[in-house]
């Protein structure tokens, strides 16, 4: 009988614990269900265009925002300017297989880096990237991130926006177990045979881009709006040239990707 009691008053302790006020109600937090998982299904990576002190101003005080930001110092710092479980206004109008509002599912992540002046793109530091590898590999674990969903700003909204940028490390970054990448054998392979036989029409191509997750046109032809997703694309996998043209190696890496 004592033991019982006693056990009973465990209990209710332990529902104490466990229970808060809110909205002048306690509410009981000591059962959570197993169904569930985190709202966040995407990374949007993106550069700054801004000093450290103006980026951090920017994003802490006007009307846009991300979760994370990276400086360019020799030992980079990262603030956290939102929580995680908050909605940061860092993607804009945006698109990712076939999902809009990319801020509600996504974390963003502001690096310092000056972007495109003229014709040169600023290089990012090795320890920003170093940096950024470690504070990703952290999200992507807590919430399970598939790879093709940690994309660049220009994955999303191609038609309006270059930022990280053909110098971002993306293939260094997959190596690393971050992101996407090709097959490169299997590119190879793909691009003797586009080389030989012919390049597939434009319609094929936009489909494919479709099947990668990009905002791709139904069009059917080689309009302004594709070739912006193509160089978007070849600035993610083909950095070298970005030029929106679908050349063979641009369309057997686009076959290669998984
Ligand atoms: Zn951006």
């Amino acid at each position: 009988m004592v033991g019982r009691l006693l056990a009973c008053l465990l209990l209710v302790s332990l529902a104490a614990c466990s229970s808060t006020k809110q909205g002048g109600l306690e509410i009981d937090r000591s059962i959570q269900a197993q169904s569930q998982n985190s709202r966040v299904d995407f990374v949007v990576l993106h550069y700054t265009s801004a000093s450290n002190e103006a980026s951090l101003k920017i994003l802490s005080e006007r009307n846009v925002s991300s979760h994370y930001l990276i400086t360019d110092e020799p030992r980079p710092q990262v603030y956290q300017l939102v929580n995680e479980s908050r909605r940061a206004w860092h993607a804009g109008v945006s698109q990712w297989y076939g999902r809009t509002d990319m801020n509600s599912g996504s974390i963003g992540i502001e690096i310092v880096n000056q972007g495109r002046q003229g014709d040169e793109w600023d290089p990012y530091k090795p320890e920003q990237i170093r940096t950024l590898a470690l504070l990703l590999k952290d999200i992507v674990a807590r919430h399970q991130i598939k790879a093709p969903n940690i994309v660049g700003h220009s994955d999303i909204a191609p038609q309006r926006k270059v930022d990280p940028g053909p110098l971002f490390p993306w293939r260094e970054l997959a190596r690393q177990g971050l992101g996407r990448w090709y097959d490169e054998n299997l590119m190879r392979t793909y691009r003797e045979e586009f080389q030989w036989k012919g390049l597939p029409d434009i319609a094929w191509v936009q489909k494919e881009l479709r099947r990668a997750g990009y905002d791709a046109p139904f069009s059917g032809t080689l309009d302004k709006a594709t070739r912006n997703v193509i160089a978007a694309f070849q600035m993610h996998y083909r950095p070298a040239l970005f030029d929106g043209n679908p050349d063979a190696e641009t369309l057997a890496i686009l076959k290669a990707l998984p």
